[in-house]
């Protein structure tokens, strides 16, 4: 499985389909229009330039396409990475069908 921004140009390759989709109404995913869908870092692989934009507490650098603008995931700054989100609106959402929505900024 993978996901490509609108011009192609950054595309990430996932090791598998998501189990769920965090649709996170936080003050920037919302602007975003994110769906975040978690792997570990080391098993996915990013093709592509990204422009970043590291808000708030610091912890997290958001990336988008170069060229197109499409924001494609987030990393941590951390060294120690153990998750990081990938946005999964860009993917087709047929292959989404079936996989379960919360919003996680909710209590
Ligand atoms: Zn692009």
């Amino acid at each position: 499985m993978k996901t490509q921004c609108h011009c192609g140009q950054v595309t990430i390759k996932l090791p598998g389909p998501p189990t769920k989709l965090n649709r996170c109404s936080c003050s920037i995913c919302r602007r975003y229009g994110a769906l975040w869908a978690y792997y570990v870092p080391g098993h996915i692989t990013i093709f592509g330039s990204t422009d970043t934009y590291v808000w708030g507490d610091r912890m997290i650098t958001f990336h988008r396409c170069q060229h197109c603008g499409v924001l494609t995931h987030w990393l941590d700054i951390d060294s120690e990475q153990t998750r990081c989100g990938i946005n999964m609106r860009n993917i087709e959402l047929s292959e989404l069908e079936g996989v379960p929505e919360y919003d996680g900024h909710k209590p």
